[in-house]
């Protein structure tokens, strides 16, 4: 398989790297293509030096023709570009990097995969995090870690791979069957790659497509569209369930039970917010088909502070918690993220103007007692405070913010970055305004003997 063959590596980035350089290796004929044309340059010469032909800049109309074996699409790549189309027509299979790994991959290894709306890399990271913490060998790869061929060479028998798929990653799944695959839940967003929602459902059911009744399915019991996509699955079924108490992971008198076992109170947990204890609820069940002892578990959930950006504490100071929610560029995850807390909070809000509807947040700011605002849109944002009467404080970049925020908090408050806006009007990215966010926070005078 993948051995003497003429393949199309349609896409550069991570994994159309790694995927050229593995299939360059077993001797294949690689053809490399990217209209973008600026990338790494000790990688175009180590591809090179392997005798993978690059061509960047364009898509030459006459590349494709019938005596390729494959096309590997970068998950970014449109369903519907013209070599896509065309090598449907040609006969030319179509796959990813991740199905081509898969293929690759030794089958005495455990995969689980997690995909989902939202929570795919909370999840992801707090299954890898568990396992870790048990002493087993684990890694974590898909949207985030490393390309999955990256590490075929090094996987060894009976080891774990955690690794988080993305609808783009699971487009193009034929034979990929992981032995857990957890779905977090559905929700009509980021549907734009792949054109209507049946088809968002429909691709990401791809995950449980290959599954057996040797093979387990995680799902959230409460989603009505997780639970129709997965009707006909044949994989032995386990159910989390924030809602009731079910024959599965649930939560009664404020503590997590995995069926009749108590596993840990929720006051105990790090990690903040009914979205997050599904996550881990997730995680628990994942974890617990592995063997993995509750210790590990309580381990994890007491001291693992989040996803950088996601709601990711940041630290205690003076006796104010701080909170980085970098990642919430849109309304709705602001509102996640105000649902989460039952304290006095003070939000950081705004960023670059979107005309996103701030009353939205209406329904949410019962524990807000003070905003503090900047950024492109950040006049809008002081019209919606004072609209609510919440008083609100406008600022010009974030670092001022930080520090009226700090000034106006009492002992016990939450202080929140989550802006509700995307980060760039003034930022690369979300991240550099979180990790920016944090150093705002160490400066304010705390020293790290105050971190929690
Ligand atoms: P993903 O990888 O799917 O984007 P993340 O774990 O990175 O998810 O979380 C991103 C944001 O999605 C969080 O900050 C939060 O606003 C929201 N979120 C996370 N988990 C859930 C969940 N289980 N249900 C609903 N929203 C969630």
């Amino acid at each position: 398989m993948f051995e003497n063959k003429k393949i199309l590596v349609l896409g550069f980035a991570r994994s159309g790297y790694e995927a050229s350089k593995l299939l360059a290796k077993k001797g294949n004929k690689v053809i490399l293509n990217d209209l973008k044309e600026d990338h790494e340059q000790n990688k175009i010469e180590e591809l090179k030096s392997l005798g993978v032909e690059i061509i960047l800049g364009s898509h030459p109309d006459n590349l494709l023709d019938a005596s390729f074996d494959y096309l590997i699409k970068n998950p970014g790549v449109p369903i519907d570009h013209k070599y896509i189309l065309k090598a449907k027509e040609l006969g030319i299979e179509v796959i990813n990097e991740v199905e081509m790994a898969y293929r690759l991959m030794p089958k005495d290894v455990t995969l689980v995969a997690i995909t989902g709306t939202n929570g795919k890399t909370t999840t992801t990271t707090l299954i890898y995090e568990m396992i870790k913490k048990e002493g087993k060998r684990v890694h974590l790869t898909g949207n985030i870690g490393y390309p999955l061929c990256s590490f075929l060479n090094v996987i060894e028998p009976n080891d774990i791979i955690v690794m988080e798929t993305s609808c783009q990653q699971l487009e193009n799944l034929k034979e990929f069957k992981p032995n857990i695959a957890v779905m977090t839940n559905l929700s009509e967003a980021h549907i734009d790659f792949l054109k209507s929602y049946d088809n968002y459902k429909r691709v990401k059911a791809k995950i449980f497509q290959n599954q057996t009744s040797n093979d387990i399915a995680i799902l959230n019991i409460e989603n009505d569209d997780v639970m129709e996509v997965t009707k006909n699955i044949k994989s032995k079924v386990k159910y989390f369930s924030s809602q009731n108490i079910i024959n599965g992971c649930y939560i009664k008198d404020d503590a997590i039970y995995y069926y009749d076992e108590k596993i840990i109170n929720l006051k105990d947990i790090k990690l903040v917010g009914m979205h997050n204890y599904e996550n881990i609820m997730a995680s628990i069940l994942a974890v617990k088909e592995l063997g993995i002892t509750n210790e590990s578990i309580i381990d994890v959930l007491k001291s693992f502070n989040g996803v950088p950006h996601r709601l990711e504490f940041v630290k205690e100071f003076n006796k104010r918690l701080f909170y980085n929610d970098s990642k919430a560029t849109n309304i709705k995850s602001t509102q996640i993220a105000l649902s989460s807390f039952t304290k006095p909070t003070i939000l950081l809000l705004g960023g670059m103007e979107r005309g996103q509807d701030f009353n939205l947040l209406k329904d949410y700011v019962n524990y807000v007692k003070l905003i503090v605002c900047f950024g492109e849109n950040k006049k809008r944002v002081k019209e919606f405070g004072d609209s609510l009467m919440i008083e609100t404080i406008v600022k010009d970049n974030l670092h001022d913010a930080v520090i009226t925020a700090y000034e106006k908090s009492s002992q016990g408050d939450i202080i929140l970055l989550s802006p509700a806006s995307a980060s760039w009007d003034q930022y690369k990215c979300f991240e550099d305004r979180g990790i920016e966010y944090k150093e705002c926070i160490n400066k304010l005078g705390g020293n790290e003997n105050e971190n929690n």
